[in-house]
């Protein structure tokens, strides 16, 4: 049946009669019976991918990519006046992750399905998911994000169970979302939801009564954790999330003819960071109970759980205190004890203890202990867990320490978020790519072919436009598609650095007004959400609102440099955005971005890296060369031994630096106090100048001649071009496809 015979049998009309939701509904129905057709992956061997967020995007066009159908529907729409962009604009986006971490479990789903791996996901089913940003007054606001429709992709399944809290329980229901590999298997993605939720807890914006653990538990995703009702909050929700994987992991298995003693030979545990961890103590439990001893189920699980470590920033390290854990979790709290007893018999070192000197649990540390593998997500980001963050850990434990470099679908993030240029490719250098992400190398071969060179800048220049047109018709934002389009989209954070890039266009704003003009006219774009309890960076966001306004309506300045700041920055706007790009943004701490992926996203679609020798940078700056790159500021060793010598002053640098100094005082000048807060542009500055946590000053004056490099050498169109076509040539390796398959060669042996 093609799809509009299946229109025609939903809604008795063909598609041409239908209004865009009625054919976005059928189309759903329409893909999901595909999926149900297509044969799913056994084996004796299952991956558990545990992960509490899956920022995993829309689904209708992916899914019909992956199913081999979108041209054909495409062409069936156009065939009755209708378009695919408009029917993809009526699905909602689910809001399930933060960033990266979310994105990065998205596109390992999306590879585990392709390669016809036997593995699942499971989480937790947010019905807000991640707030809604909106702008007001140049400040964040959040808003709730419902995305759940009554046709939605989830399937409702009958598995249900009890979980049991300190004082009382709940009932759990698991949902499920079909996810569909590259003409290949399916998988799924599980999504365990509270059976009791109540939405009618949300009061204004995005609070909510935090008590209220049998109606809340998935509601949100990572509740504002300021506060100790917000930090209790998490550990139910972990909880919840863990004690139905594992049940359901007892389930499958014994299922299959598990004794529960050969527990490995049947699943394998990916914990991606720490918040899964409890996992560890509660099969432990379930093991007990069901009449293994404590030895033979530690040794069990010992055998079964592999742990990601996604970050060395010593906050985001989970360390849970041991009150919250006799609250919400009484039952674990036997377990955790013996579990971090036997550490200290063993190795009589409080670094490596699990209960520390503060009586809390660090997560990461049970992790590493009773597990089988712990691996860092970049090269140089696994070398700092040896050598630095881990180190007592790895001279322990040298086996179990491994590298998995970070990957994207190039499903998602090349055939379907850039048709234009996946198609091009595949003229010059055949299909093969698709399923062989090294075939790109084969493009190397038309380094000096003008035509090729010629058509990679059309494509760019057509991508351009697309999101010019997009972001007029979304947030009525004006664009001037001539201008370098220089783009850093990710979560707000310190180490990211947005604050730099805000000083530079400040800098260029200065260097304007005197008459230095830029050659070509300049759009800074910026996409970000900070957590809603995060003070500073909050105020990052309201200083870049400040100055878009001040310079956007500056007619001297705005025909030579704008600034826009896109409003709730998610999947669907990174897929617009990033075909767009010309420089990309990646200009993180050396030695604090683990290992970023739109980095590589970027390089993917001819975007050219503006970055610190930071994270999977160092790898992309290796393949490409360092002519195809534009790098800058202080080693990550650099940095290591100033933190360790705890002798930076910022102040220091602001002093000496008459550029800098200009560039900093402007934040608390009276044209930017004129529009935003007197007190939010005072606590950055203050910040700034008296502390600079992530050392912004000492690359200040790298990163603008660095940038200044980048836009003249943007003028040579044919050699950027070749820049282009290089890194695109080197992208191969940066596909999910080969860390999927490093992981289950390395760890998971399925
Ligand atoms: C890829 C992606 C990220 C991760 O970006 P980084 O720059 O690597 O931190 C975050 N959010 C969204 C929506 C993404 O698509």
């Amino acid at each position: 049946m093609t799809a509009n015979e299946y229109v025609k049998s939903r809604f008795g009309r063909f598609m041409g009669e239908c209004t865009n939701e009625e054919i976005y509904t059928a189309l759903l129905e329409y893909v999901k019976e595909q999926a149900k057709e297509k044969e799913s992956s056994q084996g004796k061997k299952k991956l558990y991918y545990i992960s509490a967020e899956f920022l995993i995007g829309k689904l209708l066009s992916n899914n019909l990519i992956n199913l081999g159908l979108y041209d054909e529907v495409t062409k069936e729409l156009e065939k009755c006046g209708k378009s695919m962009a408009d029917i993809e604009e009526i699905e909602l986006e689910p809001s399930l992750g933060n960033g990266g971490l979310g994105r990065l479990a998205a596109c390992f789903l999306d590879s585990i399905a392709t390669l016809g791996l036997n593995g699942d996901g499971v989480g937790l089913n947010y019905h807000l998911g991640l707030f809604r940003q909106v702008f007001e007054h140049n400040l964040q606001k959040e808003e709730p994000n419902p995305w759940i429709t009554p046709q939605s992709w989830l399937t409702k399944t009958d598995k249900t169970y009890k979980i049991h809290f300190g004082g009382f329980s709940v009932q759990s229901r698991m949902y499920d979302i079909d996810v569909v590999g590259y003409e290949n298997r399916t998988t799924k993605l599980h999504l365990f939801d509270l059976e009791s939720v109540d939405e009618s807890l949300i009061q204004d914006g995005i609070t909510f009564d935090k008590s209220q653990y049998a109606k809340n538990l998935t509601l949100f995703l990572y509740p504002d954790d300021c506060d100790e009702s917000g930090r209790l909050l998490r550990v139910y929700q972990q909880y919840f999330m863990v004690s139905n994987a594992a049940r359901l992991i007892l389930d499958e298995c014994t299922a299959k003819g598990s004794n529960l003693y050969d527990l490995a030979d049947y699943a394998v545990i990916q914990i991606n960071d720490t918040h899964p961890t409890m996992v560890i103590p509660e099969l432990i439990r379930l093991l007990m109970e069901r009449g293994l001893t404590i030895d033979e189920a530690i040794g069990v699980v010992s055998k079964t759980c592999a742990y990601t470590n996604h970050t060395i920033l010593a906050e985001a390290l989970e360390k849970w205190p041991m009150h919250f854990m006799q609250q919400a979790v009484p039952q674990l709290v036997p377990i955790i004890f013996e579990l971090n007893n036997r550490v200290n018999q063993k190795y009589h070192d409080p670094a490596v203890a699990i209960i520390n000197g503060d009586n809390c649990v660090c997560m990461a540390h049970i992790d590493i202990h009773y597990g089988i593998s712990v691996n860092g997500v970049a090269a140089l980001h696994t070398d700092i867990l040896k050598e630095t963050e881990l180190n007592h850990f790895y001279r322990l434990y040298p086996e179990k320490f491994n590298n998995k470099t970070n990957g994207i679908t190039f499903r998602r993030w090349l055939l379907y978020c850039n048709p234009q240029l996946s198609s091009y490719i595949e003229e010059l250098i055949g299909p093969g790519f698709k399923k062989d992400a090294m075939e790109l190398e084969k493009l190397a071969g038309f380094v000096n072919d003008d035509a090729v060179l010629e058509k990679l800048l059309a494509i760019k220049e057509a991508r351009k436009i697309v999101l010019r047109d997009y972001l007029k018709h979304t947030q009525n934002i004006e664009i001037n598609a001539d201008s370098v389009y220089d783009i850093q989209i990710k979560r707000l954070h310190e180490y990211k650095r947005q604050q730099m890039n805000a000083l530079y266009v400040i800098h260029k704003y200065f260097e304007i007004k005197e008459g230095k003009l830029p050659v070509r006219p300049i759009t800074v774009f910026f996409g970000a959400k900070a957590a809603p309890a995060y003070i500073i960076a909050k105020d990052i966001i309201h200083l870049i609102l400040c100055l878009s306004e001040i310079i956007n309506n500056d007619p001297q300045v705005s025909p030579y440099l704008k600034v826009v700041m896109v409003e709730n920055y998610n999947v669907t706007l990174a897929e617009k955005l990033i075909p767009a790009c010309d420089i990309s943004e990646q200009i993180s701490l050396a030695s604090k971005e683990a290992s970023g992926t739109s980095n590589m996203k970027f390089m993917l679609n001819g975007a050219v890296t503006l970055g610190t020798k930071d994270g999977a940078n160092v790898e992309i700056a290796d393949l490409v060369g360092e002519d195809n790159i534009f790098t800058f500021g202080e080693s990550s060793q650099t940095v290591i031994d100033r933190y360790a010598r705890a002798d930076y002053v910022s102040r220091d640098y602001y002093e000496k630096d008459e550029e800098l100094k200009r560039a900093v005082d402007f934040i608390i000048s009276d044209e930017v106090k004129a529009v935003g807060c007197t007190q939010n542009l005072e606590r950055l500055y203050h910040e700034l100048l008296n502390k600079d946590w992530f050392m912004t000053f000492p690359d200040f004056k790298d990163y603008v001649e660095t940038k200044d490099k980048a836009l003249a050498a943007y003028e040579d169109r044919k050699a950027w071009a070749k820049m282009m076509l290089v890194n695109i040539s080197k992208a191969g390796f940066f596909s999910a496809d080969r860390t999927i398959a490093q992981y289950n060669d390395e760890i998971w042996k399925l």
